[in-house]
């Protein structure tokens, strides 16, 4: 009888430690408050990567507002935070209402400790598929706690009810900028694009199917042109992709991935990287 409340407290114990494990392991780019002096330059790919002379995304500016700004990833390369202008210029035109910028690079870019494994070199950012009416509103409405609604049904078959003109618009419209190299979204949403769209259908080639990208879709850029050391992922395949790969993801081996498997080791960091967080001694919170 003795021995049980030890057996329970030992299980316990374990169960804690795997409940406080962090889901992701901690960053030390997350670390860095400021961003390296001098010219701007995306480094390495998204998903290993950082960015040097980083810009700051204002709060909001004309058609765009950017909630969760405490996370302090609001830095991208300058064509980014014009890509992001251009934008809300265009739908503050068009419907009078504000984008809703989410996450985008941290001060020097890199891995981050939560949320996205790329993001890392400058030029990847998030976009919500809701308008807010106010940058204040957008600020009210989606504190940390409070995701924008998913335009995707639960059985993640088909879109659901949220989902509209103004975003097929929104995504079209980002889908034919130049700067635009591809974007994630849910499958259901470009199946109903697939579906929707006529005339020109070209842009529909961007959109690349991923998991989750439900409530919001993710905006990889082109390698700017003052960024050498920029590493492009490989080239979308030709077409729409409205076919066979796309109705790949509604098969029961990609809706129910297998769980586990072996981690990859992380690839090395690009020189350049390990060099901007050595040399940022200065800027480090104490
Ligand atoms: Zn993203």
């Amino acid at each position: 009888m003795k021995l049980l409340p030890l057996v329970v407290s030992a299980g316990l114990r374990l169960a804690l430690v795997l409940a406080l494990a962090p889901a992701a392991q901690a960053s030390p780019w997350a670390e860095v408050r400021a961003v390296s002096p001098g010219p701007s330059a995306a480094i390495g790919e998204a998903a290993n990567g950082c960015l040097a002379g980083a810009a700051s995304l204002p709060a909001n500016g004309e058609g765009f507002v950017q909630i969760r700004r405490e996370r302090l990833r609001h830095f991208g390369h300058p064509v980014t935070l014009a890509f992001v202008r251009d934008l809300g210029v265009d739908q503050a035109q068009r419907t009078g209402r504000y984008v809703m910028i989410g996450d985008l690079s941290q001060p020097r870019g890199g891995l981050m400790s939560s949320s996205h494994r790329s993001h890392q070199n400058g030029l990847d950012l998030d976009i919500w598929f809701q308008f807010a009416d106010s940058p204040s509103q957008a600020q009210r409405a989606y504190p940390e706690s409070q995701s924008p609604p998913s335009m995707v049904r639960a059985d993640g078959l088909a879109v659901n009810g949220y989902w509209g003109r103004e975003q097929r618009l929104l995504l079209k419209r980002a889908a034919e900028d130049g700067r635009v190299e591809r974007i994630f979204v849910n499958p259901a949403i470009k199946q109903a694009l697939c579906e929707s769209e006529t005339g020109d259908r070209h842009w529909l080639r961007k959109l690349r199917p991923w998991r989750g990208h439900d409530a919001h879709f993710h905006v990889r850029l082109k390698c700017p042109q003052d960024s050498p050391a920029c590493e492009a992922q490989s080239p979308i395949a030709a077409g729409e992709g409205c076919g066979a790969d796309l109705a790949w993801w509604f098969t029961e081996e990609a809706r129910k991935p297998k769980k586990g498997g072996e981690a990859k080791p992380a690839p090395p960091m690009p020189p350049a990287c390990r060099a901007l967080l050595a040399n940022q001694d200065l800027a480090r919170k104490q």
